[in-house]
């Protein structure tokens, strides 16, 4: 059984890690950023390594909803070269991190929001929470818990039709895991009410949550290779940061041409194909496959969501 959807002409929602050499040139970072703004990508978040990251996170404010996401304070290069940004994301940083931005913080202009994504690990959810607190303390009200970059983790196997399952494991979260977090997450933000935000990937981790900051737009299955597209440091282009399969390269073509591409089409068909078990389960028209970049890593597309306990 699958779920038909047109599939959208450009991402909504792109997620680019910039690198120049040795992952691409200044030259082909300006071309790609005038390529989103021209595609009309409404949501682009730039993570530094590269000081270039704050320069065309500035070059696409004026167009697009630009957040900077930086994994350590030491890549923020100041306000003025990321003039025009919407958001300072910091991104699964550790305490002494969050400590060492509050200068950054402080001096964030008017109306750019500060957030802080976290990524739960298995045995690491203790920490997870110390995070959230250290963040609250230094005056940050949204958070958002993502899926794993397994590109990152595992890009040196992305060609492979499927990664070794215990590659995952540490990712997903069993129900004691998610009732730990709930406690956790809903001690530390229940006193802000409405004054704090959390945003929850997982379906599964946002079912089992019950806060007032915790909403969620229409849920339409996995959006990897429709709305959301991941550019990574080497220029590869991924249909998801946790999904590690390649469509393409900005360096040998248009980011508008890898989305028009087959390989896209082909994966887009995949991700909407529901696998063989789910298709009985009454849950899965609600939860429509879950994560598939989840599915993919743990063997395959034909898997369900490692996350569904049943
Ligand atoms: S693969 Fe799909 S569900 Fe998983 S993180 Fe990416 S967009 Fe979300």
């Amino acid at each position: 059984m699958s779920k038909k959807t047109g599939l959208l002409s450009a991402p909504v929602r792109v997620l680019w890690e910039l690198d120049l050499e040795p992952g691409i040139s200044r030259e082909r970072a300006l071309r790609v950023a005038e390529e989103l703004i021209a595609l009309r990508v409404f949501y682009i978040t730039i993570r530094p390594p590269s000081d270039m990251a704050a320069e065309i996170a500035g070059i696409s404010a004026p167009y697009a909803h630009t957040t900077l996401s930086i994994a350590s304070p030491d890549s923020f290069t100041g306000w003025d070269a990321a003039a025009g940004i919407k958001g300072l994301d910091l991104y699964n940083p550790s305490e002494r991190d969050i400590q060492k931005s509050t200068t950054i913080l402080g001096s964030a202009p008017a109306g750019v929001a500060l957030s802080l994504t976290v990524v739960p690990e298995k045995g690491k959810l203790g920490g997870l929470l110390e995070t959230v607190r250290e963040g609250l303390a230094v005056g940050i009200r949204i958070f958002s818990i993502a899926n794993p970059n397994l590109v990152n983790a595992y890009c040196g196997v992305a060609d492979k039709p499927g990664l070794p399952s215990h590659s995952v494991s540490r990712f997903i979260l069993d129900k004691s895991d998610r009732e730990y977090l709930k406690r956790g997450l809903e001690t530390l933000l229940a006193p802000y009410g409405d004054k704090a935000r959390l945003l929850v990937h997982d379906l599964f981790l946002h079912e089992a949550l019950d806060l007032p900051g915790l909403g969620r737009t229409e849920y339409a299955g996995c959006q990897a290779g429709d709305s959301i597209a991941f550019i990574a440091a080497d220029g590869t282009v991924y249909p998801c940061a946790t999904l590690p399969f390649p469509l393409g390269n900005v360096k040998d073509e248009s980011l508008k041409d890898i989305w028009a591409g087959e390989a896209r089409r082909k994966l887009r068909a995949e991700i909407t194909e529901l696998p063989k078990t789910c298709v009985a389960c009454e849950l899965s028209a609600r939860c429509i496959g879950a994560c598939r970049g989840l599915s993919f890593a743990s063997g395959g597309f034909g898997l369900p969501d490692p996350s569904c306990g049943r």
